[in-house]
């Protein structure tokens, strides 16, 4: 998820564009899933903000009945991304610790961020509604899907 920033690098702090994301990641065990949202860059006096309100829809397997569901993971970003070169002489900038970066071509590259905010909000407990029923301990029969016959012990 690569954005070409040199040019909002050179334009007056306080400038704001507006992009609608519809991309598709991965975490990094190759399961890729579609993130969508709007997302804002916003000029600072060292580099960009980046605000989103994205949401990321993934397969998942219910915790309890084993069912197969489509988990939605709506977050939040605001992190500020700084330059390490000179949008307008190139020279090599100076950037805080663990900040996230703008590349010397001036491409900041979103991936890394929205994967560990991404990561920050998953639930422990994924169900596939908070009041599934899971699997009869005796028969393994799914619950959700209503009564059923069992030779209980
Ligand atoms: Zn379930
Ligand atoms: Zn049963």
């Amino acid at each position: 998820m690569r954005f070409d920033v040199g040019e909002q690098l050179r334009e007056p702090v306080g400038t704001i564009h507006t992009y609608n994301l519809e991309e598709r990641m991965g975490l990094g065990e190759g399961d890729e899933f579609p993130v969508a949202g709007r997302l804002n860059f916003i000029r600072t006096s060292q580099g960009l903000l980046i605000t989103a309100d994205l949401e990321a829809t993934m397969e998942a397997s219910c915790n309890r009945c084993l069912d197969s569901f489509t988990l939605s993971v709506p977050f939040h970003i605001e992190e500020e991304f700084f330059p390490t070169s000179d949008p307008w002489k190139g020279g090599r900038l100076e950037t805080p610790e663990d900040a996230f970066t703008i590349d010397a071509h001036q491409v900041l590259d979103l991936t890394e961020a929205l994967r560990q905010y991404i990561l920050l909000q998953m639930p422990m407990k994924q169900l596939c509604r908070p009041s599934c029923l899971g699997l009869c301990r005796h028969c393994g029969h799914n619950l959700n899907l209503g009564p059923h016959s069992c030779p209980r012990d």
